[in-house]
Parts: structure tokens; C-alpha cells; sequence
């Protein structure tokens, strides 16, 4: 394995990958939606309870897929939890551009506890492929929050 990757497969990726929190089907979940990254072969399912005003009370995921979007999705359900859907999209459209690398995800905010923790995953930028790997569970968040069934990275 080359240096680059393994900066990709860092530890806490590993450790999310293995051990995916939230990984369950809630059974008072109020939305839910497919998603699906036909490249890699990630395929996860988003459940999300929706609460008053908007809040996420709780999130989680099952499905299958490469090391990387198991370990999003672990973090992202972890992060989402208790935030408002307008937060959670602000957190992916910051998260994005971490892995593009049009933001490094610095700036003093709200929000930086928590990306600063997605830093971890930013070696995607590095490979194009897996930025979508990256974003699978928050594109299918996203899409769930909306009220939407399917997501695709395509
Ligand atoms: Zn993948």
C-alpha cells in the first residue's frame, strides 16, 4: 500500500469502517432513502426521526459498501443527531468542499467541532472516485430529509 493511501485509510476511517455506529433500522424512523453509488458498488439505506422544528432525534444507516462510505456514513449519522435538516445540509455542503478541496474547513463557527472531526475523511480529495464514496450517506441524508426515496452519486 502506498503512502497516499494509507493517509486515506487513516486510523479513525479503519475504526468507523469496522465498527459503523447507528448501524440499525430504527423502527420510528419518519423517512428514509436508498442510496446508491453505481462506481464503487456502495449501496446504503438512511433512516432519519425527524422531530419538531425540524430536528434530526435520530439517524442511522444499514447496507453495504467499501471501507470509506461505511465509515461516512457512521460519522454522519453520529453528527447529524440533533441537528436541524438546514444544519446537516450546511455541514454537507461544508463537507463537500472539504473533499474537493475548495475548503479546508476552517473558520470559526458552529459547525467546526464537527468538521473538524470529517477532517479525517478530506484525503478523498486526493482520488476523484472516492470523493463519491465519501459523500454517499450525506447525498442519501439529504435526500431522506427531503422526503426523496433515492439517491445516486451519478
Ligand atoms: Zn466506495
Amino acid at each position: 500500500m502506498d503512502e497516499d493511501l494509507r493517509d486515506l485509510y487513516q486510523e479513525v476511517i479503519l475504526d468507523h469502517g469496522k465498527n459503523p455506529r447507528n448501524f440499525r433500522h430504527p423502527e420510528d424512523a419518519t423517512c428514509e432513502a436508498h442510496g446508491n453509488n453505481p462506481l464503487c458498488g456502495d449501496r446504503l439505506t438512511v433512516y432519519l426521526k425527524l422531530g419538531k422544528d425540524k430536528v434530526i432525534e435520530d439517524a442511522a444507516f444499514e447496507g453495504r459498501g467499501c471501507a470509506i462510505s461505511v465509515a461516512s456514513a457512521s460519522m454522519m449519522t453520529d453528527i447529524v443527531k440533533g441537528k436541524t435538516v438546514a444544519e446537516a445540509e450546511e455541514l454537507f455542503d461544508r463537507f463537500h468542499k472539504m473533499c474537493t478541496g475548495e475548503d479546508e474547513g476552517t473558520g470559526a463557527d458552529e459547525l467546526e467541532d464537527e468538521l473538524e472531526k470529517l477532517k479525517v475523511m478530506s484525503g478523498v480529495r486526493q482520488f476523484p472516485m472516492r470523493v463519491k464514496c465519501a459523500t454517499l450517506a450525506w447525498h442519501t441524508m439529504n435526500a431522506a430529509a427531503h422526503g426523496e426515496q433515492k439517491a445516486t452519486t451519478e
